[in-house]
């Protein structure tokens, strides 16, 4: 298989990062690439998916590195995971030396060693500049559960249709399942035993970067987790706060002492993100300067800042992301600088998990295995999103009462846009098609 034949199976089979950002892969695959990184990070607290699918799948999961490694005529491909994942890694360990092209990069447990940037330091030494891609430092990092799925789309002609999600928190029976994506949230809580609390907040996603959503949000190829957590928990307090909230807040108390820039991984890696500026700018009006907007650009949206950092509770991320989305909406980007030049006391600064899930008041939920289950799930319905990735919403090219099979393609990419294929992920009838999702029924379920 040459490259390009490569890209158009993991195209045709709609696979995108499942790690939470979406880039759809086939773009991502490059022939400059000299390392391939394969991202076990799993740094957001509570997080278990790409643990667990390393530790059962992993002769699929390092055959399909190796393959793209070879396609691709890189030099090497690591693994990246931490040292106190030992199930996986003792897996791991037993059939590495079947792989010469593969080695293995231990990780330190801090936070957030999974961010693209991070990773690619820690595993190669390498920094990739301000502004910049992966590529131009030879790197392309993909997360396990993708390469998992690209093993599914090239060995197996499977498309990506499944989600593997973990269910935890204030739940009776806290489990990572496989299930059909457009599942919505309320059928899997039920499936981890029901909530235990009566008022709930729920967060997809890790509770870092995950987001708050109701129990009829529909599951896609990106979600990783569901948390339920007690609605007055800080972290379901703090993601409800609005950006006039926030804005108020920071003119009322940010001291301008710097924590949030001086602990920021990016700022630490060399980049120019740095929030203190923002919100100075924020909090006193100060327009004068555009270069303290600017620093959003380069905010990976790790939350150190806003959920670690502040002594005061400020709400910096959520605000260098704000100030980002309308800097991007307006066309503009990050200049690229190859002058970064990692802080010496990077090391020293380094968030460890294990007091980040402390100070998340998080630490009663940690010890939660959320076992994966082997059941083959069935559903009634789902809801299945026409954007779960980045690019262009798919279109629908299946109309209202027609039967399709799970696999099928049911929304395509507009020509030359970016964007992913998107398949039916059950057996049924397609129930209806908007501009936003295709709910399909499946046959023989309740009307
Ligand atoms: S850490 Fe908080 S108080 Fe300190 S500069 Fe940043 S936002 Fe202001
Ligand atoms: S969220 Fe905060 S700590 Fe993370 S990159 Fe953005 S500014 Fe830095």
């Amino acid at each position: 298989m040459n490259i390009e034949e490569l890209k158009q199976r993991i195209f045709e089979s709609g696979v995108v990062g499942a790690g939470g950002a979406g880039f759809p892969t086939n773009v991502k695959l490059n022939e400059n690439a000299d390392t391939i990184i394969l991202n076990c990070a799993e740094c957001e607290p509570l997080l278990r998916v790409d643990q667990q699918l390393m530790a059962i799948y992993t002769d699929e999961i390092i055959s399909a590195l190796s393959l793209i490694v070879e396609t691709l005529k890189a030099n090497v491909g690591i693994i990246a995971i931490k040292a106190k994942y030992k199930e996986a890694l003792e897996a791991i360990n037993n059939r590495i030396s079947q792989y010469p092209f593969i080695k293995l990069h231990l990780l330190p447990d801090i936070y957030p060693s999974g961010d693209e940037v991070m990773m690619i330091y820690e595993a190669t030494g390498k920094v990739v500049p301000r502004g910049s891609i992966p590529i131009v430092v030879g790197a392309i990092v993909l997360n396990t559960e993708t390469v998992l799925n690209i093993y599914n789309a090239i060995i197996k002609q499977q498309p990506v249709t499944k989600k593997y999600v973990t269910i935890t928190g204030e739940v009776n029976s806290p489990i990572t399942v496989c299930v059909p994506i457009g599942t919505k949230i309320k059928e899997l809580i039920k499936m981890a035993g029901g909530q235990r609390v009566d008022e709930i907040g729920i967060v997809m996603g890790g509770p870092m970067t995950g987001i708050l959503v109701d129990e009829d949000t529909p599951i896609t190829k990106t979600t990783k987790a569901i948390l339920v957590l007690p609605k007055k928990h800080t972290i379901i307090q703090r993601k409800q706060a609005t950006t006039v909230l926030n804005i108020k807040k920071v003119m009322s108390v940010c001291s301008q002492c710097r924590m949030c820039t001086d602990l920021c991984p990016r700022n630490l890696l060399g980049h120019n993100v740095e929030p203190h500026r923002l919100m100075n700018a924020l909090a006193n009006g100060l327009t004068i300067d555009s270069s303290a907007f600017l620093t959003a650009l380069g905010c990976c949206s790790c939350g150190i800042c806003e959920m670690f950092a502040c002594h005061h509770e400020l709400s910096p991320r959520s605000l260098m992301m704000d100030c980002k989305a309308k800097l991007m909406a307006k066309g503009l980007k990050q200049t690229v600088s190859e002058n970064s030049r990692v802080n010496p006391q990077r090391d020293i600064r380094a968030v460890q998990t294990k007091r980040l899930i402390a100070r998340l008041n998080l630490t009663q939920y940690n010890n939660i295995k959320a076992p994966i289950s082997k059941k083959e799930i069935f559903v009634d319905s789902v809801e299945i999103p026409l954007k779960q990735h980045v690019g262009v919403p798919s279109i629908s090219n299946v109309e209202e009462q027609q039967l399709v099979h799970a696999g099928d393609v049911i929304a395509t990419v507009p020509d030359a846009a970016l964007g992913a294929v998107i398949h039916a992920s059950i057996d049924g009838k397609v129930e209806k098609v908007t501009q936003n999702s295709i709910t399909i029924r499946a046959r023989g379920g309740r009307e």
